[in-house]
Order: C-alpha cells, then structure tokens, then sequence
C-alpha cells in the first residue's frame, strides 16, 4: 500500500488561478497533495483533511502560478553591461569573440546564476537556449542541466548550435561555430540522455539552431526531422530586427516567416523568440500553425528593436509567453521585470491603452508561457490534478500594502518578495531567500567566473 499523500495548506490569500475564466478569489486556499494541486477555491480549505505536514497562513499575500520563464541564453550572465549601446547586429559582432571562449565551468556558474535570479523572483519553469559550444571545452549541456537540477526548478534545454559563420555570409566568426553534422549529431546525444517526455518531467530538451543568420538553411531543416523524429519542440531566433529581414530577403529572397515555413520551422511544436517585425500575414501564418512566441520586451528596448505586436498576436490566437532573454541584453534577468515591460511596451505600440491588461499579463508570464512549451496540462495555472508550482508573494509590506487590488500590485508595482515558491510540491524559495541553493557563494563564482572570462577574451590585462 502506497502511503497517503504529504499535504500542505495555504490559506487566507488571494489567490489568482489564471484558469480559462481568469477566476480570482479575494481570501482562498489552495491544497497541494504531494506533486500535486489537489483543491483550490475561496475561503478556508476544507476541514478534516488528513496528512497535513504543513499549513502556511497567507495573510497580505497573493498566490499564482509559478513564473513561466520561455527564452535565455544563461552563458550570458558572465558578460553582462558591456556593449550597452549597440543594436543587435553589432551587439553580436562586439560579443561572439568572447562568448567563444567560454568553457564548462564557466557555463555552469553563469546557469548557476541565472537560474538563482529567476527562482527567486518567482520563476518556477526556466529554459536555456544555449548555442556556443566551443571545441574541447567539456559537456557544456550537462553542467547547465546540473545547475538547473540542483536549483529544483523546472527546465527546457534548447540545444543550439550555429554552423553558418562569416565565410559563409554568417555573422558570427569562423571560430565560433560547429559543422552540420557535428552540431545535428550532439544534439541528438543530447536529447538521448537527457529528454524526458513524461507528465511532470523536470528535463525537456528541445532542438534550437540560433537564427536565420548564423545557421545554414540545412541545418534548420534537419534539425525540424531530428526534433519531429525525436518527438521533442523546436526552438529559435526569429524576426527580431530590421537588419534580419533585409539580410533574409538578400540570401534567400523572402522575408523571415516565409523562410521558415520553407524549412519546415511553423507548427504548434515551434515557439520563436522576439517576432517583432511581422506583417499581418507573418501573424495569420503563425496563428494558422499555432506557433508560439517568446515576447522579451526588456531585450527588445536595450538592443533596440523594436515593438513586438502582441495584441494583434492574441487576438489572432497565437501562443504568446513571455522571456527575459540572455543578461548580455537585459541585465536583470528576473521575469518580474517582464511582466511589467510588457504591458507598458505595448502600450507605446499602436494599441496604446487598449494594449495589455495587467491580467492578460500575468497570463502570458503563467499560462502563456505554458502553451508555448507545450506544457498547458501540466502547469500555469492553479487547478486541480496540475503539477504543484505556485509562488506566495507577499503583498503587505511599503512596496504593495496600499494597492487594493494584488495583481494590479504584482504586475505594476516593485518587484514583490517571494514568502514561498513550491514545484513540484517542493520549496524553493522561503522568506525571500532560495533554499535549494547558496546565493552568496553563487554570486562570487559568477564574479570570479566573469572575471576569468574577460581575462582570456582579453578584455582586461
Ligand atoms: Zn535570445
């Protein structure tokens, strides 16, 4: 006989589920059975449940869905604040030299502190979408999936790869960049070992060539086979600037969409960072596949490229969630930012005010950022028989306790502190401080790391 199910109750909260109705109780409960939302509703929870280890009383709190983070690139942690004025393109050209010297231990430590970031503010499913891998420098995809194991978070690592460098009319150097068959081939190791297809897995892999510009039309159309043969999502880079859509019309002779429909790259297995030069047909093409998006407002702004048409995307119904992108071009690295950047962003965009509300908000950094995943009947959302993520946020202290309404709070005001974060059931974050892992340790190996990076990329003496 299989003993009975730990339970925990929080109560006296609001709470905001995010469910198709966008059901919100102003004092609710919710009880987690093991991995498991076993009940959640207004008022107490029900009396006379049995296994109880613990009972959190949320007073001042709001409870939601875990943080649904959909693009990063972690390696970025270590060369942050460095070419703070550049458009993508040159952006890129100042930072290949250095990314390409990254090596495993480095890569462990910048994953170890993106993900510390991200969890505690709230983040419960984070994603890397890594794609340096210089030569000899160890298994750079098995120390990020170590970090993200030791973190407890749930986790996507979108294997990426480049393998079209300036010789080939790429933007990233020779040097920088894998062959065809080398990058199809660790790709496949990669989802070998470590994809998990079950229902509450804490490790997915998805196939990620980086973009349009810096990987060959090959590579993008067997890396679809290898993903739909292997029966996991596909990942990548796509209509983020003006400079990509001229450099598409001048190599291939369409603009980005119609290339990746070409390649095989639209389908409801896909989501797509940035998206933010799309016509009316790139959107009804999405919206026709259900291809997902990876809005990154902050990254947007900092390199200067532009406002996604979110609005138009969810009124056609395309799959939108939200992404910090890598922390060379959003240096917080927290998804709470996003959040907020994503409602006041499209707000400057042709909807103006009748852009994003703060709920539908909170919906594309939980829900939204579920579907586009492919992981909407697991998490991102507070329901019964979903997976156990949720975060307690608390709502009474200076930054909140005179905003009447929580999510109004939460997706406007400060940043708010994180009493408790669970997934899968489990603590991850407690009082504000991660529990799983040492943030003060993390951040000296993220200095020193970053350090020594820039020392070899000769970046100081
Ligand atoms: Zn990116």
């Amino acid at each position: 006989m299989t003993a009975p199910a730990e339970r925990i109750v929080i109560e006296n909260c609001a709470v905001a589920t995010v469910d198709a109705d966008d059901t919100e109780y102003p004092a609710g409960h919710l009880v987690v059975a093991g991995d498991r939302i076993e009940s959640v509703g207004p008022g107490p929870a029900p009396a006379g449940l049995e296994g109880v280890v613990r009972r959190v009383d949320g007073t001042g709190h709001l409870l939601t869905p875990g943080l649904v983070n959909t693009h990063h690139h972690f390696y970025q942690w270590i060369t942050r604040g460095l070419a703070t004025d550049h458009n993508l393109f040159d952006w890129l050209v100042a930072l290949y030299p250095t990314w390409a010297r990254i090596d495993e231990a480095m890569t462990h430590a910048a994953a170890q502190g993106s993900l510390a970031m991200m969890a505690r503010g709230g983040v419960t499913t984070a994603m890397d979408h890594h794609y340096v891998f210089p030569r000899g420098t160890g298994d750079l995809s098995g120390s990020i999936i170590r970090a993200a194991a030791g973190m407890g978070v749930r986790f996507t690592l979108a294997r990426g790869s480049m393998d079209r460098g300036e010789s080939d009319g790429g933007l990233p150097p020779d040097f920088a960049v894998e062959t065809l068959d080398d990058a199809l081939a660790a790709t496949e190791e990669t989802i070998d070992k470590h994809h998990d297809a079950s229902f509450g897995a804490m490790t997915r892999i998805a196939v990620a060539p980086c973009s349009p510009f810096s990987v060959s039309t090959e590579l993008l159309r067997q890396g679809a086979e290898l993903a739909r043969r292997k029966g996991v999502r596909l990942h990548t880079h796509g209509s983020e600037t003006v400079e990509e859509e001229q450099f598409c019309r001048e190599l291939f002779g369409m603009g980005p969409t119609d290339y990746f429909e070409s390649t095989g790259w639209l389908g409801e297995d896909v989501w797509m960072a940035h998206c933010v030069h799309m016509a009316d047909s790139d959107i009804a093409a999405f919206a026709r596949t259900r291809t997902g998006v990876a809005h990154c407002p902050s990254s947007n702004a900092r390199l200067a490229a532009g406002i996604a048409r979110v609005p138009d995307m969810l009124a056609a119904g395309v799959p939108v969630g939200l992404g910090v992108d890598g922390t060379a071009s959003n240096e917080s690295g927290e998804l709470h930012t996003e959040l907020r950047n994503a409602l006041l962003i499209n707000r400057l965009g042709a909807h103006r005010e009748a852009a994003l509300t703060a709920r539908q908000a909170l919906r594309l950094g939980t829900y939204g950022g579920a579907r586009v995943l492919g992981r909407a009947e697991e998490i991102g959302s507070l329901e019964a028989g979903k997976l156990a993520d949720l975060v307690l946020w608390r709502m009474d202290t200076l930054a909140h306790a005179s905003i009447a309404d929580p999510v109004a709070a939460l997706v406007l005001g400060a940043a708010a502190p994180v009493t408790l974060s669970l997934v899968n059931g489990r603590p991850v974050v407690e009082d504000g401080c991660l529990v799983t892992a040492d943030e003060d340790a993390i951040a000296r190996a993220t200095r020193d790391e970053a350090r020594r990076l820039a020392r070899i990329a000769g970046l100081t003496g």
